[in-house]
């Protein structure tokens, strides 16, 4: 079974790859590169689900083939879970990830280490002829006080998982794949690409047959 993974990261595709070889589920990931441009539709979801839907949904209308997309960011709690949906653009719709962990680091630069709990999220969802699925993960920490760490992206130097010392820039990407929202949200989500892909052989290859639909939330 082909799968398309509507995302333009060809590290995602990578990294989607990777964790369905180790959980033994045998479909051909593509990316966006791999099937004819198409616009990108209005990401204005309240919920990362939400996001993560609307790009799935897009992805399948136009190419037909079972379509995975994600939606992450960063909940802040003394932000009121914010910049959440914003993360990307939490310092202006052109900022970079280097501007909007500036203004992060801004907004809690007086905040005790107490209450500088945080989590990454990531929504995951699963379009196909047969219905859709919406999977979540989450990694809880908290903020440090300085950035530290070159790797990762984003948020990842201000982030201190929970019974962790280093930051998530600070992590191998191993260590980071074992707890990250986004590689929970993939584990989460392989038995239902598996189910999809036995279903989709029995029905002599037709893509976009489903076990089951289901358009609840699952998973956490
Ligand atoms: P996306 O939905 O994966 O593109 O992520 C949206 C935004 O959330 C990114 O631009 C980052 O600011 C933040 N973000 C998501 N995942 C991570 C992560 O693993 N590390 C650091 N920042 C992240």
């Amino acid at each position: 079974m082909r799968l398309l993974l509507a995302s333009g990261s060809a590290h995602k595709v990578v990294e989607l790859r990777r964790i369905l070889h180790a959980e033994k589920v045998s479909v051909e990931v593509l990316g966006l590169t791999d099937v004819d441009a198409y616009p990108e539709p209005v990401e204005n979801g309240a919920t990362f689900e939400e996001n993560a839907l609307i790009k799935a949904r897009a992805g399948f209308a136009v190419t037909g083939i079972p379509t995975l997309a994600d939606d992450s960011g960063i909940e802040v709690d003394v932000l009121n879970k914010m910049p959440g949906v914003r993360s990307a653009r939490w310092a202006g719709v052109h900022a970079q990830d280097g501007d909007n962990l500036a203004l992060l680091i801004r907004q809690i630069a007086d905040v005790e280490p107490a209450r500088r709990t945080a989590r990454f999220v990531c929504a995951m969802a699963l379009v196909w002829a047969g219905g859709e699925t919406v999977v979540r993960g989450v990694v809880e920490g908290s903020l440090a006080e300085e950035p530290r760490g070159e790797r990762g992206f984003g948020y990842d130097p201000l982030f201190l998982p929970d019974g962790e010392t280093r930051t998530t820039a600070q992590l191998s990407d191993d260590a980071k794949d074992a707890i990250s929202h986004r590689g929970r949200a993939l584990r989460a989500m392989a038995p239902h690409i598996e189910a999809l892909a036995a279903q989709s052989e029995c029905s002599a290859g037709a893509d976009g047959e489903a076990p089951r639909a289901s358009s609840e939330p699952q998973g956490r």
